[in-house]
């Protein structure tokens, strides 16, 4: 078991917001909170679950 890692500037936003956890589920979870309080996107759409899901680092 790795780790998954999702950084807002791997998606070219200007905020040092990062993240690290144990699943790509928790990760989609908590990005979903924080770019509806940081980035004005009240709901990850598919598109922006694909593009998050793109971003990820997994170790
Ligand atoms: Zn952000």
């Amino acid at each position: 078991m790795g780790t998954v890692a999702l950084a807002c500037r791997s998606l070219g936003e200007a905020c040092e917001w990062a993240l690290v956890a144990d699943s790509e589920t928790e990760i989609l979870t908590r990005a979903a909170e924080h770019y509806k309080c940081a980035h004005h996107v009240p709901e990850l759409t598919t598109e922006w679950r694909a593009r998050l899901t793109t971003a990820m680092r997994r170790t």
